[in-house]
């Protein structure tokens, strides 16, 4: 594996100092040079078992253990890796005893959510629930809290603006969350890091037992460390002193993009003074992107008050202008996208060669619905895609009963929508259906399987009466379940404009059979892909999660006014600025070619005789970004949706 001079010396470093610290620009190559490390460390005789390498996500190192493996094959397998939460129980499951974890099981966000709606319900009184926060922003502050490491009155006072009774009520759900997980032997995330650093800095046998297994501690992404995960570290590796193991960490503050989870820039700017002995490196050239990428990027972090110091230089050379395109519509952005990566396809380029960031899962939803369309195979990295999303599966479930009385499995899903019908009401009526003959209509059926039931049998009238209309059945079908279904999710307003937005794409489709099979026949699913990664798919992420990857073609979609600084963060300066950081990692994950996209149909912009215009004295990033960066164009409305199919000439064959 080629290094460069920096990089050698970092990966080959072998004294003075006892900890490194490398701090260094997107794409110079940070997780090349850990990678190198590791390589140093084994050929220099360092058993692969006394490496603990900790990365962002399991996938990060997964990749980095094939990369690995393929230098120096079989080895690599002792090492440890993965993320700090992996690792914590890993540790954990192996001695439960020493940390107080014996039989207690790990829920994820979802159940861990629905613990906490659950106590709301329980513990406000009837006129307090309505404005209250929900269990989502009830679980992200108590969360929020440990990570910053601060007891949870203190974090409410500095972080938030809630009046003093709601404090109070949040302090009471939060101490009957913790109850009701140890009465139940629950452990959620983030007891995983908290009781483990409790185990560590209270027992100081068991904390130099596991610091003793490893020598070398390697880190990813360090920017994004919070206090908690520190002090994991700390405790490993004994900063303050000269045993224990030795820290190599890379990060990049400019790429800091965790501070609302307790993401502490201060473990970067501070190593030197926080960790004994240690010394920081710097590696300067950027071997991703081309230099016309990197000017936008570089540009960008100029603008910033804070000095970045950061000008990439890329070692490739020059390459293609970066584009900016305007659409009129984020469905004409979708749809241009789609259409653009289905002709390099055609080209013959792999689907994999391309790489889509979205602000947020919400952002990626028109786009989603063009893919399905145009059944380009994807894989939706960092949110809930639009096909997996319950309520989305509830409609769809709708649609699919309403069109055929022997689809079983979308009769029970529909079936339980509704309130007071369980398992076994869903199970006798499903079976009451499958009698029925082709010729008969399920609505007679559902009379006699149901009779009490005129809300469930008028979801499907709804929808049998407007199938040749999609748009207005899944309309109507929306207005039916909302009911049912508002009370069943939280954050229903988001919720319900997904269904909004299926109903619109359904504009294009003749008859609600053909969306439907469109819109079930998902050609690849998130698990699909997961499964075989070997797969040639396009990966649509957000930004959060696109960390330390890259890919040749990169569209950065929906880049607005509005989203980039997020409307949210409008006010605080630090999180405006995290912002600009947000912005600074999707440009940079571009190998050859940066296609940034914006819609003017955003409610939050107007578009307007071809320049945007929002709020007046809202900041926005790329407000006066020079024209010679990049490449411009503006796409009027309905270009992108040019063309019919010629199958459509086959509607008036009887
Ligand atoms: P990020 O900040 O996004 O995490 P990074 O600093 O970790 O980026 P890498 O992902 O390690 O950078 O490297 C970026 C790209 O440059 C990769 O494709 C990597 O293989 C390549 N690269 C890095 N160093 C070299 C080198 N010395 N020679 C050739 N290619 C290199
Ligand atoms: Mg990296």
């Amino acid at each position: 594996m080629n290094l460069n001079a920096e990089q050698t010396a970092a990966a080959h470093y072998t004294g003075p100092a006892r900890h490194l610290l490398i701090l260094a620009g997107a794409g110079t190559g940070k997780t090349r040079t850990i990678i190198g490390r590791i390589l140093y460390l084994i050929r220099s005789g360092v058993p692969a078992e006394r490496l603990l390498m900790l990365t962002f996500t399991r996938r990060a190192a997964k990749e980095m253990l094939a990369r690995l493996n393929h230098e120096v094959g079989g080895v690599s397998e002792k090492i440890t890796a993965g993320t700090f939460h992996h690792f914590c129980l890993q540790v954990m499951r192996r001695i439960p005893k020493a940390f107080g974890v014996e039989d207690r099981n790990v829920i994820d966000r979802d159940d861990a959510e629905s613990l906490i709606q659950l106590l709301r319900g329980e513990l406000l009184k009837k006129g307090e629930k309505k404005d209250f926060p929900k269990g989502a922003a009830l679980l992200n502050t108590i969360s929020y809290a440990k990570n910053f490491c601060l007891a949870l009155p203190d974090y409410l006072n500095r972080f938030t603006e809630y009046d003093e009774t709601t404090m109070e009520r949040i302090i009471q759900i939060a101490t009957q969350y913790e109850q009701r997980k140890t009465e139940r032997h629950y452990l959620d995330y983030d007891d995983i890091l908290h009781l483990f650093v409790q185990g560590l800095e209270n027992n100081d046998k068991l904390r130099e037992r596991i610091a003793g297994l490893y020598q070398h501690i390697l880190v990813d992404e360090m920017q994004d460390t919070n206090p908690l995960q520190w002090r994991i570290l700390a405790a490993l590796s004994s900063t303050q002193s000269d045993s224990g193991a030795q820290l190599f960490c890379v990060g990049d503050d400019a790429q800091s993009i965790y501070a609302f989870r307790g993401a502490d820039f201060r473990n970067v700017h501070e190593f030197e003074s926080r960790v004994h002995n240690s010394t920081t490196l710097k590696l300067q050239e950027n071997y991703r992107s081309t230099q016309e990428i990197l000017d936008i990027a570089n540009w960008l972090l100029k603008q910033s008050p804070l000095q970045y110091d950061k000008e990439l230089h890329a070692h490739r050379g020059r390459g293609l202008k970066p584009r900016l395109i305007d659409f009129e519509s984020k469905f004409d952005e979708a749809d241009w996208i789609a259409t653009d990566l289905q002709q390099r396809h055609d080209n013959g380029a792999r689907w994999s060669e391309h790489m889509v960031l979205v602000r947020s899962g919400w952002a990626a939803k028109t786009l989603e619905g063009a893919l399905i369309d145009r059944q380009i195979p994807y894989k939706f990295v960092g949110g809930t895609s639009l096909l997996e999303a319950a309520h989305v599966k509830d409609l769809l479930s709708l649609c699919r009963a309403a069109l055929s009385a022997y689809d079983e499995l979308a009769w029970i899903r529909y079936l339980k929508c509704w309130p007071k019908i369980g398992d076994a009401t869903a199970a006798k009526v499903v079976q009451g259906l499958l009698q029925l003959q082709p010729a008969d209509n399920p609505l007679d059926a559902l009379a006699d399987l149901l009779p009490r039931r005129d809300d469930v049998r008028q979801g499907i009238a709804v929808i049998q009466q407007y199938r040749g209309e999609p748009h207005t059945a899944l309309k109507m079908g929306t207005e039916h379940l909302t009911k049912a279904l508002s009370q069943r999710y939280d954050r229903w307003e988001s919720r319900a404009a997904d269904l909004r937005l299926l109903a619109s794409l359904a504009h294009r489709y003749k008859d609600l059979l053909g969306f439907v099979e469109a819109y079930t026949l998902d050609p690849v699913s998130n698990s699909e892909a997961e499964q075989s990664e070997q797969e040639d798919t396009l990966t649509l992420i957000t930004v959060h999660s696109a960390k330390g990857t890259e890919a040749p073609v990169c569209y950065c979609l929906g880049v607005q006014p509005g989203v980039y600084p997020h409307l949210r963060s409008l006010g605080d300066k630090d999180a405006e600025e995290e912002e600009r950081r947000v912005l600074y990692v999707a440009l940079t994950r571009a190998q050859n070619e940066l296609i940034i996209t914006r819609a003017g149909d955003d409610n939050r912009t107007l578009f307007h005789g071809g320049s945007f215009v929002h709020a007046q004295g809202s900041p926005y990033f790329l407000e006066y970004l020079p024209g010679p960066l990049v490449e411009y164009e503006h796409h009027g409305y309905g270009q992108a949706m040019a063309g019919g199919s010629v199958l459509d000439e086959l509607l008036d064959f009887d």
